[in-house]
């Protein structure tokens, strides 16, 4: 059975109807580029970038994530990576932001909500990721996205970003910009906010938590915490068909994203998409290959 799924690792899949549809890993951490190079990633769909500001003293500054994520946009290039910014709260302490205590950290000041109150965080995290564009296939990934008016505010800052590059010479390249759709006010939204993306990526973690009103963390509520409840599954459908009428591209990143049960759902809406652990890479594979 795993020598079966290992002849998959090389393929890239499509639908019995013909539709590519691209198998990349979630990745945490550059020391994770092998393991899912060899697993077979087509990309990465997700680099959570939190672990860059973790269990360390002062905040990372803009050359040393420039080159963190100029070494991941090689490693995979021409496929594409997809980074996310910085995506953290007051349940992780970070040296050099102030969190204070929060009685429900998961709808507190986290994720964009802290990074556009912290341009001194935010815009060198924004300036290496530009950095990092001309060499592969960078895109912007935005995390907790409640409102438009945040991913105007933070295009307002890419362009300044981008400005103070030029200024300074340094060398930037083109980008798409998605965001997240992971609370129930991006589903609402997504018809406007997919106006001023070029990309949705569904996290399925969190939708679930907050659809259901069920921490994600949370043994007692695990019943109600499934992505394949019908309230969860009808607010992706909406986020898909808001993708589909903008002619953006729509992918999962969360755990649901690697689901046998749930691929073809995903498919069958729209999903081009699906990022997961490497170690699911080879069944995801093999899963688009069947429907
Ligand atoms: C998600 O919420 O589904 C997700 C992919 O992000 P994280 O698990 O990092 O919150
Ligand atoms: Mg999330």
């Amino acid at each position: 059975e795993r020598r079966k799924l290992d002849a998959y690792r090389t393929v890239e899949p499509r639908t019995r109807d013909n539709r590519r549809i691209e198998i990349a890993a979630n990745l945490g951490s550059l020391a994770e580029i092998e393991g899912a190079l060899k697993a077979g990633a087509m990309g990465v769909g997700l680099f959570r970038t939190e672990f860059l500001f973790m269990e360390r003293r002062s905040l990372p500054g803009e050359d040393e994530q420039a080159e963190t994520y100029t070494k991941l946009a090689e490693a995979f290039a021409p496929y594409p990576v997809v980074i996310r910014t910085l995506d953290i709260g007051g349940d992780k302490p970070v040296a050099g932001i102030d969190f204070e205590h929060e009685d429900n950290p998961f709808l507190g000041w986290r994720g964009v909500r802290m990074c556009l109150e912290r341009p001194d965080v935010f815009k060198p995290q924004l300036r290496a990721l530009l950095r990092a564009s001309p060499v592969g296939n960078v895109k912007i990934l935005l995390p907790m996205i409640a409102d438009v008016g945040e991913v105007h505010a933070v295009r307002a800052l890419l362009d300044e970003c981008r400005t103070e590059l030029d200024a300074a010479g340094i060398a930037h390249g083109a980008f798409e910009l998605g965001v997240m759709i992971e609370t129930p006010a991006a589903v609402f939204l997504a018809a406007e906010i997919a106006r001023e993306v070029d990309f949705f990526s569904v996290g399925t973690n969190d939708l679930t938590q907050y659809v259901m009103a069920a921490d994600r963390l949370n043994p007692r509520v695990a019943k109600l915490n499934r992505t394949e409840h019908p309230a969860v599954l009808a607010a992706i459908r909406h986020a898909a068909q808001a993708a589909r009428e903008a002619g953006i591209w729509i992918g999962v990143c969360g755990e649901a994203a690697a689901r046998p049960d749930l691929i073809p759902f995903f498919v069958e809406n729209g999903v081009s998409e699906l990022s997961m652990s490497p170690t699911s890479i080879p069944r995801a594979k093999k899963c688009v290959t069947e429907i």
